[in-house]
């Protein structure tokens, strides 16, 4: 029997499952990283695609097996499949792209990013579960800025100097690619300064690997002092199933409010009607639509890129059809910026 969405958040209300470190860490040692392999999971022969497969010199391909699990067989036009599969596209040298369209490669502190007013940016791991091809990081110099107890500590100092740094957001990477002992130790730290209120996480961890959501996470981010918010990264309604909800369940429980932000991406999720039903599939899974982001220049993923024109054709649809809490907000991250431009619809 097939549940829909509100009898399976029903059902898992009696029923909280939380994983052990163990059980994602394992996932994460079984991603894949050839793209023959990730098409043979798929039942795609590759004879027609094996051009493809040289892109990921660029950027190396890594898929979790829970995603690719959402993606349809036989299908190479699956728009999860898209994200993240390499296409010769990416050689092409376009003009106005750049290895960092926000500018982000020069660091306050080792690992740390003071881009906006109040709140600093933390790499608190290099690396990530998943490789989305558009990444505006995808030439981030993590081998520069890969962080440990020692690196971070300069890090802390600089946050623990500037009392108008209220929030801290944990970035990377991806976070939680770190182990939960060291995003406690890390905690603990900013825990002791008094003027840092909120936490915020940014992640796609727990979207490509529902088990990276344990039971020690949870109780950290219940127990400390710090308000915290979680914002994931989900691009398309085919990305949340019931092992993603099912797994979002203990930090729902545990009031833990949870955003999302989306990128708007050509052939993926660039029409009205599929972003209308990822904020409504969003919200039924007590995630809040927060951001839809212009796509950020970065050389070799320019075939992602949607116009800004296009972009209010497709905004303003969706306002014609969800009601205002379930708009996220068109924005485009600018260099040099102290917040992100929100796009004028009119
Ligand atoms: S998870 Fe985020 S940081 Fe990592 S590759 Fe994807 S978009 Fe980039």
């Amino acid at each position: 029997m097939k549940l829909e969405l509100p009898q399976i958040i029903t059902q898992i209300d009696d029923d909280l499952h939380l994983c052990d470190e163990k059980s994602w860490q394992k996932d994460l040692r079984e991603v894949i990283t050839k793209p023959e392999q990730l098409l043979a999971l798929l039942d795609i022969a590759p004879d027609e695609y094996l051009q493809h497969f040289k892109a990921r010199s660029l950027f190396p391909v890594r898929v979790p097996m829970p995603f690719i699990k959402r993606m349809k067989k036989g299908d190479f036009d699956d728009p999860l499949l898209k994200q993240v599969m390499p296409l010769t596209n990416e050689f092409k040298q376009t003009e106005g792209y750049t290895l960092d369209p926000l500018q982000e490669h020069d660091t306050v502190a080792e690992g740390l990013l003071h881009k906006y007013n109040n709140r600093v940016l933390m790499i608190v791991k290099a690396g990530c579960a998943v490789n989305c091809r558009y990444c505006f990081r995808r030439h981030f110099p993590y081998e520069d800025n890969s962080p440990n107890k020692k690196r971070w500590q300069s890090a802390l100092h600089y946050i623990a100097e500037n009392s108008s740094i209220s929030e801290v957001i944990f970035s990377g990477g991806d976070p939680l690619m770190a182990s939960d002992e060291h995003l406690k130790w890390l905690v603990e730290q900013l825990e002791q300064i008094p003027h840092v209120t909120r936490l915020r996480i940014h992640t796609r961890l727990p979207v490509v690997i529902p088990n990276r959501v344990t039971k020690s996470l949870v109780t950290l981010l219940k127990n400390t002092r710090l308000k915290p918010v979680m914002v994931l990264h989900i691009n398309h309604p085919n990305e949340i199933d019931s092992e993603l909800i099912s797994a979002l369940e203990p930090l729902r429980a545990a009031r833990i409010p949870l955003f999302n932000q989306s990128v708007l991406l050509k052939s993926v999720n660039d029409n009205a009607q599929t972003l209308i039903k990822l904020s409504e599939t969003l919200f039924d899974a007590g995630i809040q639509p927060y951001y839809l982001h212009l796509f950020d220049a970065v050389q070799g993923a320019a075939h992602f890129d949607v116009s800004e024109q296009e972009a209010v054709e497709i905004a303003n649809s969706m306002l014609a059809n969800l009601p205002g809490f379930l708009m996220p907000k068109l924005v485009r991250e600018i260099a040099g910026q102290a917040n992100k431009t929100p796009i004028n619809l009119a």
